[in-house]
This record gives C-alpha cells, sequence and structure tokens, in this order.
C-alpha cells in the first residue's frame, strides 16, 4: 500500500556515522527507529574524500595503487559484513576501477573538473552500501543519485546551488519516491547543466540535505554526527565545552560561518529560509540528545559560543600616493570585486587598509583566495604585506556592541598573544580577533574557561 509521508524527516549522517560496517549499522538503526526518516543523505565513509581529494592531484602511479589499496580496503571491509555481498561489491568494484582511472588521468593532464568526478565516488560507494545495509535490514530502500536533482553551476569544487531547478527536479523526481520506500542519496555532489559532477565544497553533505529539506518541505533536518549537538566550542580544543540544548538559525549560521565545523557554513540558510528545524546529534550515542536549531528568541545569552577558522591570511595595503582614504577604498574594493574575492574583516587607517581573507570563502574553488594574479594586480595600485598562518577567533553572542564590559572581558584574556588585528562593530553579534594561528588553541582555552566555565 503507498503511504503518503508528509511531514517527513531528512537524516543526514556524516563521515564517521558512515566509516565501517558497525558505524553504518548503527545509522540504520537511527533510520529505522522512526517511521518520518524518508531521505537519508550520506557522506563518504571517514577519510575517503581525502584520498580521493590527493588523486586528483596527480600521483606516481606506486602512490596512485597504495591510496587505491586503502580506499578498496574501506569499502571491502564493509562488504565483508553483508550477507549478500556479491551484488553489491560489483558495483564498488566498478566505481574503483573509475576512481583508478580518473587517478590517472588526473596524473597526466589534472583539472577541477576531473577532481570533483574523482571526488563523488566517496560518496557514490556509501551510498550504495548503506542501502544494502538497510535492504539487509528488511526496509524498503532505494538508492538515489543526487545529480539527478542538485543542478550547480560550473564553479567545480565549491558550486552553487540553482535553487529553482533543484526545487523542481527534487520535486517531481524524488518526492514521489519517498512514498515508497526511505530514499537513501549522497550529500556533497551535484552535476551542472552540461552533465558534469560538481561538488558543493568540503562538508557540503549538511548544506545537501538543507537543499533537499528545504526543496521538498521536510519537517526536520537531522544531521548526526560524532558529537551530541553544537558546543559552546570545539569540544576537541576546550573538553569543558558545554551542549548547547536550544539555539537560534542566526546564531548557529554565525557558528557555522565562523569555523564551528559540526556544520557547513552554508547549512543554516535553506532551514532558515523556510524554517525548517535542524537537529545535531550523535550516531554513537543517539541517547546523549543533541541541539535543535530553530525560529528560537527566548534565553539569548550574551556569550554564545566561540569558533576558530585557521589558515587565514592577513593583507596590509599601503597606498602609494597621498589621495583621499575613499578613493583607496574604492579601488582596493573594486580590485578585490574584479577577482571575486570577499575579505570578511576589515580595518583601515589614513593609508593603509588591512584584510582578512579566509581560504574558504574563495568561489573558484582554488585553496586560496591570494591568488597570483590578484597579488600582481594589487602590487601596481599598493605596497602588499602579507602574513599567512593566522587565525581568526570569533565570539558570538547577543547585543554585543551594546553591552558594557564585553571588551574587558573578551582582551583580558590575551595578554600573551599577539593579537593582528580586531573587528567589533559591524555585527551586533560577532568579535572577531586575528592571531597566530599556533596560539589559537591556547587562547580559545584562555577565553572559554572566562566565559563559559
Ligand atoms: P561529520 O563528518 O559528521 O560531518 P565533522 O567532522 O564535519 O563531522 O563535524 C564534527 C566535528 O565538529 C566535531 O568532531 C567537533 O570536533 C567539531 N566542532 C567544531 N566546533 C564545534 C562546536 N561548536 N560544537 C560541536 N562540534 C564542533
Ligand atoms: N565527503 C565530503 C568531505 O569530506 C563532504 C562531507 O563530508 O560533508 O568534505
Ligand atoms: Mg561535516
Amino acid at each position: 500500500m503507498t503511504r503518503i509521508y508528509s511531514p517527513f524527516i531528512v537524516a543526514k549522517f556524516g563521515g564517521t556515522s558512515v566509516a565501517n560496517f558497525d558505524a553504518m549499522n548503527r545509522s540504520a538503526s537511527i533510520v529505522l527507529a522512526d517511521h518520518d526518516v524518508r531521505l537519508v543523505v550520506l557522506s563518504a565513509s571517514a577519510g575517503v574524500t581525502n584520498l580521493l581529494v590527493e588523486l586528483s592531484e596527480g600521483l606516481e602511479i606506486h602512490q596512485q595503487l597504495d591510496k587505491l589499496e586503502t580506499l578498496r580496503t574501506i569499502q571491502y571491509n564493509i562488504i565483508s559484513h553483508l550477507k549478500q555481498p556479491s551484488v553489491i561489491r560489483k558495483e564498488i568494484d566498478n566505481l574503483l576501477d573509475n576512481i583508478s582511472r580518473l587517478a590517472q588521468s588526473a596524473n597526466v593532464s589534472p583539472s577541477d573538473a576531473l577532481s570533483d568526478e574523482l571526488v563523488s565516488h566517496g560518496e557514490l560507494m556509501s551510498s550504495l552500501l548503506f542501502t544494502e545495509v538497510l535492504r539487509e535490514r528488511h526496509a524498503e530502500a532505494g538508492w538515489f543519485d543526487a545529480r539527478a536533482v542538485m543542478r550547480t553551476n560550473s564553479n567545480y569544487g565549491c558550486a552553487a546551488p540553482d535553487l529553482s531547478a533543484l526545487h523542481q527536479l527534487a520535486q517531481s523526481h524524488l518526492r514521489p519516491r519517498l512514498e515508497h520506500a526511505i530514499m537513501v542519496t549522497q550529500g556533497f555532489i551535484g552535476r551542472d547543466v552540461s552533465g558534469h559532477t560538481t561538488t558543493l565544497g568540503r562538508g557540503g553533505s549538511d548544506y545537501t540535505a538543507s537543499l533537499l529539506g528545504e526543496a521538498l518541505d521536510a519537517a526536520r533536518v537531522d544531521i548526526w554526527t560524532d558529537v551530541a549537538g553544537i558546543y559552546t566550542t570545539d569540544p576537541r580544543i576546550a573538553p569543558k565545552a558545554k551542549r548547547i540544548d536550544h539555539i537560534s538559525f542566526s546564531e548557529a549560521s554565525d557558528m557555522a560561518a565562523y569555523g564551528a565545523k559540526v556544520l557547513h557554513p552554508a547549512t543554516l540558510l535553506p532551514a532558515m529560509r523556510k524554517g525548517i528545524p535542524v537537529f545535531v546529534g550523535s550516531s554513537k550515542d543517539t541517547a546523549a540528545g543533541g541541539t535543535l536549531v530553530h525560529n528560537t528568541t527566548d534565553n539569548s545569552p550574551r556569550y554564545r559560543a566561540l569558533a576558530v577558522r585557521r589558515k587565514q591570511t592577513l593583507l596590509r595595503l599601503h597606498s602609494l600616493e597621498t589621495q583621499p582614504s575613499s578613493a583607496f577604498l574604492a579601488q582596493i574594493f573594486a580590485i578585490l570585486a574584479r577577482h571575486a574575492v570577499s575579505a570578511d574583516l576589515v580595518t583601515t587607517s589614513e593609508n593603509c587598509i588591512a584584510l582578512a581573507l579566509d581560504p574558504t570563502l574563495a568561489t573558484s574553488g582554488e585553496d586560496h583566495t591570494l591568488t597570483t594574479a590578484l597579488f600582481t594586480t594589487l602590487s601596481s595600485h599598493c605596497r602588499v604585506e602579507v602574513e599567512t598562518g593566522l587565525a581568526l577567533i570569533t565570539l558570538i553572542g547577543n547585543q554585543l556592541t551594546q553591552a558594557a564590559g564585553v571588551c574587558k572581558d573578551a582582551f583580558t584574556w590575551f595578554e600573551e598573544h599577539a593579537v593582528r588585528m580586531i573587528c567589533h562593530g559591524a555585527s551586533d553579534n560577532t568579535l572577531c580577533i586575528l592571531l597566530p594561528a599556533d596560539t589559537a588553541d591556547s587562547a580559545i582555552k584562555a577565553l572559554h574557561y572566562r566565559l563559559f566555565e
């Protein structure tokens, strides 16, 4: 009998939640425990995307063979626990053969398009295996190629979704299937209009889950990961970090945007547009509960969380002429716009502009925003000073610019740190501090102790 599932839940499982057979089995139990879970979005098994990225960069043959062997071992370990491994082994072998062929091409002529094609195989393999795990547990489960609905532009490595095409395709190709089976699909990957595979940027499976949730009017998006929710800071840095049970979209979105890796930075935007609550919990320990991100206004504390982004670059641009600072600012921002670079932190003095650049904000898919072309153009207009190896610590809170004592609370803890740049005032909810990356963890620990423990 056909059942009409509305509303339904999208469940996304990250790399550690599908790392091996036991993890997949635990995640399958989560799916099967709730009849409302109709769509499952998966990351590649832990470590797989990194191996594929290395292969896409063009490796010598012996290194390629090493990586391929490691990939094969991860997949075969999962297959070896299946009751009927033969069907799926053939499909996985085909994908492993593809990977090998693409890795050889990447060695000869690497390209961004080829890299996305290769890297997509991680999610293709994990989703095939997980579908089989569900079927062996007697679930009505179907595999779905996310590229059939996730239409993106051709910005390989960091593609942007075409929301109206996605909405239309998902409603016509995916929605009807949810009524007959639990559909398992891939996070992170998409397809451009020419039919080439694209990816949404590292960690992009969270984004896929909320994009599909938005397109299909889901009642909730569940993000299952290796921590039991969103904490006051990364618990790996400050073990006394506390779980936040309820948090507003805007606070959690600021946390993600400023580096809280637990969510891809764009994840909450689709959910926010439709008011779809997002739950974050641990697939290893469902009893531990988690965090609900939703439309809440109650109880927003002055200090909410600390986030960190590493690999930051500071550019100091010194004007060569005596010209009004407004003309110099206009000139520099026009250059940045032409190179599609957005600086998220800016401070200025009479004849100097300081900018912090973040590689994760690169729209080009390149690992770094400061390309040679940008550096050359900037150098012809001003003296450019570049400092790499920095980290950006952000204090996320509420009404930070209105409250007395915020700077005293934040800065007394930086007496041993060389602060390169401070941004406060543009947003009521963030206070940003740029400092050498090797001192970031100790700064977070100290600040967390002062503000949250
Ligand atoms: P997944 O593979 O499931 O997507 P990620 O590694 O991308 O998982 O994200 C989970 C990790 O995010 C955690 O292991 C934790 O170290 C890190 N993290 C960073 N900031 C936070 C935070 N504020 N709260 C919880 N986890 C955080
Ligand atoms: N597998 C991809 C990555 O490692 C996407 C994801 O995990 O969300 O970046
Ligand atoms: Mg992630």
